[in-house]
């Protein structure tokens, strides 16, 4: 089932990472409705997003009387009572919702999450420490990795790369990599060609697999 781009997001739990979802989406312009049980939380954000309900999300019944079961996208940032999360996760799933995304506080709760029904389980705090490894193992300014292993990271340019053409380089042979921009100081970024020379004080955008990498950046050491 396709869901618009600019589909309606309910957003249960306006802890830390709820009001960050919600936040981020309220400044994209979506409509959101915002549930949590604290009425002080539901006040301040009642001028933020398009609509804000105090209620208990594990009861169905209170659930359906607010129409959660008309958003395509659902997001239960309910994470310290594993207990809530689970049952507010069943009852969207028993709503019909399409698309719910669960915050998860260790595995073994996103298991379950994914078990009874969640299609996507995101571990904020795992994956931001995940992050930080690779941003304080080495030289990257910044890491996106994607499920299936790969990653495009913006870098100093390890000196395999400084001083020739990219093409003659080498790196994609030799290291698993492709150089996708390149930035020169005080100028914008540009996509990298064969022809393009890599000075040591540029910036870089790579892209590889995670493994290729982390073993790339290791060249700078
Ligand atoms: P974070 O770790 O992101 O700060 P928390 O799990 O601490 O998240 O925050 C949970 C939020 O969800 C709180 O604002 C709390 O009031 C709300 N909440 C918890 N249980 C329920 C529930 N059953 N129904 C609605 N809101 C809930």
């Amino acid at each position: 089932e396709r869901i618009p781009r600019d589909a309606a997001v309910l957003i249960i739990g306006l802890g830390r990472f709820g009001e960050a979802v919600a936040g981020e989406l309220s400044d994209l312009d979506r409509d959101v409705l915002v549930i949590d049980e604290n009425a002080r939380l539901v006040q301040k954000w009642s001028e933020r997003v398009t609509h804000a309900v105090q209620a208990d999300a594990r009861d169905l019944e209170a659930l359906r009387q607010i129409g959660a079961q008309e958003f395509p996208i659902a997001v239960v940032a309910v994470g310290s009572s594993v207990e809530a999360s689970v049952l507010i996760t069943a009852n969207l799933v028993d709503l019909g919702i399409t698309q719910i995304w669960a915050k998860a506080v260790s595995k073994s709760h996103g298991t379950i999450l994914a078990r009874i029904g969640a299609h996507h389980v995101i571990y904020p705090e795992a994956e931001a420490g995940e992050r930080v490894a690779h941003l304080v193992s080495g030289s990257m300014i910044d890491f996106i990795e994607f499920d299936d292993d790969f990653a495009i990271v913006k870098m100093h340019p390890p000196a395999a790369v400084v001083g020739k053409a990219l093409g003659d380089t080498g790196i994609r042979r030799k290291h698993g990599i492709t150089v996708i921009g390149v930035k020169a100081n005080g100028q914008a970024f540009a996509y990298a060609t064969n022809s393009t020379v890599v000075n040591a004080d540029d910036i870089v955008i790579v892209s590889g697999s995670s493994a290729d990498i982390e073993r790339f950046a290791g060249l700078y050491a």
